[in-house]
Parts: C-alpha cells; sequence; structure tokens
C-alpha cells in the first residue's frame, strides 16, 4: 500500500513535470513561429524598399530594426549630391555606389538613434565590406533572402557571434 501511494505520487509528479516541459516547449515554439512571421514581414517590406534603387544591375534594400520600430532603411546608390546613376558607360557599377546596407547603417550615424542589439533586414547576403559595418555598428542579427556566391560576408558576421538567418525567396511570396 504505502509503496503504491509513493509510486502514485511520483507518477503525478513526473506528468506535472511532463505537461509543464511540453508547455515551455510548444511556448518556445511559438515565439520561434511568431518571430519568423516578423521576419518575413520586415524582409518583404526590404524587398519593396529595394524598388527605390535606381540601380540597373541589382537593387537591393535594407531595414534596420531595434525594439520593434523600424529605425532606418537603404537601397543601393549612389551618395547624397551625386547623380542618380549606377552604372558607368560600360554599364559596371561605379566605384562610390553604396551598398543598402551602409546607406541604412550610415544614416543612422545622421540621427539621434543608434544601432547597438538591432535586427539588420537586406535583401541580399552582405559582402565582406558591409559585413565589417555591421559588426561595428552592433548590430545583432542579420535576416536576409538572397544568397550570393562569395559566402566571406556572412561568414565574417558568423565569427562575429551575430545571428544570421536565411530565410528563401520562395518563402516570401
Ligand atoms: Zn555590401
Amino acid at each position: 500500500m504505502v509503496i503504491d501511494k509513493r509510486n502514485r505520487a511520483f507518477l503525478s509528479i513526473f506528468s506535472f513535470l511532463f505537461v509543464l516541459l511540453r508547455s515551455e516547449w510548444e511556448c518556445m515554439n511559438d515565439s520561434e513561429l511568431k518571430q519568423r512571421e516578423l521576419d518575413r514581414r520586415y524582409l518583404r517590406m526590404a524587398q519593396i524598399w529595394a524598388e527605390n534603387s535606381y540601380c540597373k544591375r541589382r537593387q537591393v534594400g535594407a531595414l534596420i530594426v531595434k525594439d520593434k520600430m523600424i529605425i532606418s532603411d537603404g537601397y543601393n546608390g549612389t551618395p547624397g549630391g551625386f547623380e542618380n546613376i549606377c552604372e558607368d558607360e560600360n554599364g559596371l557599377t561605379k566605384s562610390y555606389v553604396l551598398h543598402a546596407e551602409a546607406n541604412a547603417i550610415t544614416k543612422i550615424a545622421r540621427s539621434n538613434n543608434n544601432s547597438q542589439q538591432a535586427t539588420l533586414y537586406v535583401t541580399a547576403s552582405p559582402c565582406i565590406e558591409c559585413a565589417k559595418l555591421i559588426i561595428q555598428s552592433g548590430i545583432k542579427r542579420v535576416v536576409y533572402a538572397e544568397k550570393y556566391r562569395l559566402t566571406e560576408g556572412v561568414e565574417l558576421l558568423e565569427r562575429a557571434d551575430i545571428e544570421v538567418v536565411y530565410i528563401d525567396k520562395e518563402e516570401l511570396i
């Protein structure tokens, strides 16, 4: 009888723990799903923002989000005051064209905000030059949609402990 009681007590403790762990797991899963949905939406917005670019070869858009607020945006293009033409007479991208990420980050430098702990959404995987800027700006998360043949930018971000999330373009439709 005593053993029975003890067994029953154990059983109820175990089932209680099981329910507790399961609800914890489901809860975590739920917040992960919500984050994925948010990531998709912001990335779609970055895709729309890319349409602002007057570059012909490639249009890239970026958004910087902090505390659920869009604190900056950018697209690839020439610096302010320069003519809005990205390509030279041979159709090659001019050396002084800024990438979308660089434009979004430098825009914050002119504002009262800062990018510490922010998330960067960009429609294409960051190059090595932008990766350096991302690291130095304190951005902690990068979500991107299009992979590039060169992966050194993403690799550098990962080395700097920045969370890098890839979402396939197909998932954004
Ligand atoms: Zn770049």
